[in-house]
């Protein structure tokens, strides 16, 4: 989540979840919101590598600060 800008970098998780709840659908349940941690979890699983990211097939790419900065030549 860090990469992606919506948490700050070195964060803990009460900084996370101060960060992040804001930005999520008020009308999601917890549940919803249990499912969506999974989800983004299992993106940097299968996308994100420490030896290759997979940016370009990534579904998160087009809301990601990382992937913004890629796409221009900075990291
Ligand atoms: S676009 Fe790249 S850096 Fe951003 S979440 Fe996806 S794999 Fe990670």
């Amino acid at each position: 989540m860090q990469r992606t800008g919506f948490a700050p970098k070195k964060t803990d998780t009460t900084r996370a979840y101060n960060a992040l709840m804001p930005v999520l659908p008020e009308e999601w349940s917890a549940g919803d919101i249990d499912e969506h941690h999974l989800l983004v979890k299992r993106v940097g699983q299968v996308y994100y590598r420490p030896s290759m990211q997979k940016c370009d097939a990534c579904p998160m790419r087009n809301d990601c600060q990382y992937a913004a900065r890629a796409a221009k030549g900075k990291r």
